[in-house]
């Protein structure tokens, strides 16, 4: 068993490893319960370590066979070896070669760390550590060796043996029922990225010339029976190839790539080279069973993963503190790529809701973090909202300093410079400063300290001179009281009543951004008509939290005018915050507001219903109740945040109701036309469901009628399940007839299923926890499946606010349970769960001590795993 003693790794303590590992062969005789691997590695000392010093590899609940070094056994003195490492005491001061005999079993690997089984596939996961649980090794991201790995297995339990590079050989093994495979990777990468899969899988492939004139063979291997819904992931990487091509010029440098989807799988995917390895949720897809959203999952997660071999892979990280350089610009490259795929502006949207969804309230609570750390007790607890998302604002933030032209000659330049090694943030910044000549080093500061920055910011207008003059001043909570201002890009544009204006200029103003540098600044616009509306950080600029003076009528003239889409929405959801503010602070004042805010929608429906339904529907979805919590701040009430939602809901499905209808029927598809995922098709079921959602929060026996007719007709996931999603939130028999009726139409689609779970732990009723508890005993649930878990328990934590937060604990204890049930066998998963209760400081007393009595009693249980330990530790510190 791997130390559970949690042990503080530091940045500041990163020294070179002692030894270097040039090559790796490995050979691996899969077996279900007794699988051996024969490492060979060749080892030298690092000139840049201590000479001398013992060598020691990394080890996780490993059997050791056998051990030579040179061809020669090892004296008992010279070497220490047990399940959690292995050291040498005096290593040779020269290259030497170490064959290194381990035993495991897959079968009994329920981490889903290391080399396991899910349905039968053998598959691998090591990102971060879990190389180390297949065989001992420097199991660091600044080792780079080159990898030949055989494996060898039954071939009709394993008849497909893959791994990273390029296939080399294959053949029986004679006299046995065995066969094996020869994989090659000529290109050097630490162990996180080594993979093998072998198992009984469907292919679909496709050829890829590269602009360099390789011919590449792409592959999708699913479970048999599934080869009919790889097709869109197999479609995806084809255009995530040609895409790096265009917009970055990087080509894939392989002969073959392969993604395999899996079912037991704790993350989203894996990039392993040339192997990347996919949870199945992010590759299966047919009409049938797969939603828009799932799509454009697919199609960003797969982008991200292939992205990933250069902005990962060729270059990869010195150490796990330099996580973001491979996370946070590898989001940022996928988001680019999702948004030249579909609509730029719908895009960002989504980026943003997803950004304060997850990483504002996670900056804003006990487990706040820089982006890139500078400790860590469990890396495995690091790869957050704040390293990916926040880490590809930065990304993004500096494209919009240095300007489109400068950035892609940095991003060259790094790759360029950095190709084949394991870089720094500091490697990544340095490229730009090369290329633009420009003094970054304070930009950097976005990469060092926790907390979202406020920027408050005030327009003052002078009729006689014709100026308009925005003031900003910058602060940033919780960053700490020495924390330096931040280079902020902010985009700027002025807005009158009829129309974006064009005549006005700033000084400092450059292609729409100002930069704020200092703790407060201000830039004056000469030449301004009549009184603005400021359009302010325009696509979102910058990841900060933006406090204007701006009124309701200020924003329904961006909601109208405004040329920036994201403001335009913008506007809408800041209206509509504010107007359920108000309502749970007991100011019904909002009542007139809500009337223009009602008529105002009703013309922007009018003028961008039929034009722009993916941006409408964006525009009529209200901001969730997260982010009325967020908005709201401390004594959290998350009943009377729903209750406000509701109301709100409810008058605007009132208000819009006839316009609603008639835009449900004009975006209809005509019978018999052929579902596409693409980006239009699904902004039109998108506006048609988000309508559908409305009419029903207003008049629930119509949404009823609707949406029964809706799952009736329904061709294809998107729709059913919109209606059925409709149809949870209104108590009684048809809801109830709709959600058996769906089960028994999916019984045997575990991934459809999990739809079926996420909308039943979302109900926002006092029944919800009785119903887990009995839907964890339906036999399509398993706790040792990751995806299930998320579905049933992690929706519930994570989007049914009034009841996880039920002020009887009886939420928090539900996953409590499940956080201490699963820790023994999947700790990262039980951790990954806990970290719902992030915001608990800012609830109202009465949930506040629930959560904390349920946050105690996990502490307090023996045994726990490092990771559980470690988001408990950090949950309650403080
Ligand atoms: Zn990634």
């Amino acid at each position: 068993m791997r130390t559970e003693t949690p042990t503080t790794v530091r940045l500041e303590d990163y020294r070179p490893s002692d030894h270097l590992i040039d090559r790796v062969e490995l050979d691996v005789h899969l077996d279900p319960h007794d699988t051996r691997v024969t490492a060979t590695l060749a080892l030298r000392p690092n000139p840049a370590g201590r000479a001398g010093a013992p060598l020691v590899l990394d080890g996780d609940d490993l059997t050791l066979l056998a051990l030579e070094l040179d061809g020669q056994a090892l004296a008992p003195d010279a070497v220490r070896a047990d399940a959690s490492g292995l050291t040498l005491h005096r290593p040779p001061q020269r290259p030497f070669t170490l064959r290194i005999e381990t035993r495991l079993d897959p079968t009994a690997n329920t981490r889903l760390m290391g080399l396991y089984r899910s349905n039968g596939v053998y598959c691998t996961q090591c990102e971060a550590d879990g190389f180390r649980r297949i065989t001992y090794f420097l199991d660091r991201p600044d080792v780079l060796s080159v990898y030949t790995t055989r494996i060898e297995a039954q071939r009709e339990a394993a008849p497909i043996l893959l791994g990273n590079g390029n296939p080399v050989e294959a053949g029986a093994v004679p006299g046995t029922d065995r066969h094996y495979a020869v994989w090659h990777d000529p290109l050097p990468k630490p162990a996180y990225l080594f993979a093998l899969v072998g198992g009984r899988l469907d292919r679909v492939a496709k050829p890829f010339t590269t602009m360099e004139g390789r011919a590449v063979e792409i592959a999708v291997y699913v479970e048999p029976g599934k080869a009919d819904r790889a097709a869109y992931a197999l479609d995806a990487v084809e255009r995530s190839m040609a895409w790096d091509e265009t917009a970055f010029g990087r080509a894939y440098d392989l002969d073959v790539f392969n993604v395999v989807a899996v079912s037991d799988f704790n993350m989203g995917a894996m990039e392993n080279k040339g192997l990347n390895i996919f949870n199945d949720k992010y590759v299966l897809a047919s009409p049938e069973t797969a939603t828009d959203g799932d799509y454009a999952a697919i199609e960003a997660i797969i982008a991200h993963e292939y992205f990933h071999n250069w902005s990962g892979n060729r270059v990869t990280c010195r150490d796990w503190f330099q996580l973001c350089l491979k996370e946070g610009l590898t989001v940022f490259r996928d988001q680019e790529f999702s948004s030249d795929m579909r609509s730029r502006a719908v895009h960002r949207i989504a980026e943003v809701r997803n950004l304060r969804a997850r990483q504002f309230p996670e900056d804003a609570g006990p487990l706040a973090h820089p982006v890139r750390p500078k400790q860590y007790a469990e890396i495995n607890n690091f790869y957050t909202a704040t390293v990916y998302e926040k880490g590809a604002e930065i990304v993004r933030m500096l494209r919009t300093l240095i300007g489109e032209t400068a950035f892609r000659a940095g991003m060259d330049r790094y790759f360029a410079d950095n190709d084949g090694t394991a870089a720094t943030v500091e490697d990544f910044l340095d490229a730009f400063a090369a290329v633009t000549g420009r003094d970054l080093s304070r930009f950097a500061e976005w990469y060092e300290r926790p907390g979202t920055p406020r920027v408050a910011v005030s327009g003052t207008y002078d009729p006689a001179a014709r100026t308009y003059r925005l003031a900003f001043r910058q602060t940033r909570p919780g960053a700490g009281a020495d924390a330096p201002p931040l280079v902020i890009p902010i985009g700027l544009g002025l807005v009158g009543p009829d129309g974006p204006l064009d005549g006005p200029c700033a000084e400092r103003v450059e292609d729409g951004v100002f930069v704020l540098e200092t703790a407060e600044d201000a830039v004056t616009f000469e030449n301004v008509a009549a009184e603005p509306v400021p359009s302010l950080f325009c696509a979102f600029s910058a990841p900060v939290r933006v406090e204007s003076t701006l009124d309701d009528d200020a924003r329904l003239i961006l909601l109208r005018h405004d040329p920036d889409s994201f403001n335009r929405w913008e506007a809408a959801q800041r209206i509509a915050l504010g107007l359920m503010t108000d309502q749970v602070r007991g100011e019904t004042a909002g009542d007139a507001g809500a009337d223009d805010f009602v008529i105002a929608l009703g013309a922007f429906l009018d003028a961008e219903g039929l034009r722009d339904p993916a941006f409408a529907a964006q525009v009529l979805a209200l901001p969730s109740e997260g982010d009325l919590a967020d908005e709201i701040g401390t004594e959290i009430d998350p009943d009377a945040i729903s209750s406000a939602r509701r109301h709100l809901r409810r008058r605007l499905g009132t208000g819009l109701r006839d316009r609603l209808l008639s835009l449900r029927a004009a975006l209809a598809e005509p019978e018999g036309t052929p579902f596409s995922p693409d980006a239009a098709a699904a902004g039109r079921r998108a506006l048609r469901n988000a309508a559908l959602d409305l009419i029903a929060a207003a008049d629930p026996e119509a949404g009823t009628v609707l949406a029964q007719a809706q799952i009736a007709r329904a061709t294809n996931m998107t729709d059913r399940l919109a209606g059925l999603a409709t149809l949870a939130l209104l108590p009684g028999e048809a809801r109830e007839a709709a959600l058996s009726a769906f089960a028994e139409r999916y019984a045997s689609e575990p991934l459809v299923l999990d739809k079926w779970f996420a909308i039943q732990a979302m109900i926002p009723e006092d029944g919800t926890v009785a119903r887990i508890r009995r839907l964890q005993g339906h036999p399509a649930f398993a706790h040792t499946n990751p995806n299930r878990v998320r579905s049933l328990v992690g929706s519930f934590s994570l989007a049914n606010p009034t009841q996880f937060n039920r002020a009887d604990g009886a939420g928090y204890a539900l996953v409590a349970e499940t956080v201490l049930a699963l820790d023994g066998t999947n700790p990262q998963v039980a951790a990954r769960l806990m970290t719902a209760f992030g915001p608990w400081r800012r609830l109202e007393p009465v949930r506040r001590a629930a959560a904390e009595t349920a946050l105690r009693r996990i502490a307090a249980t023996p045994g726990l795993s490092r990771d559980v330990t470690d988001i408990g530790t950090r949950s309650l510190a403080g």
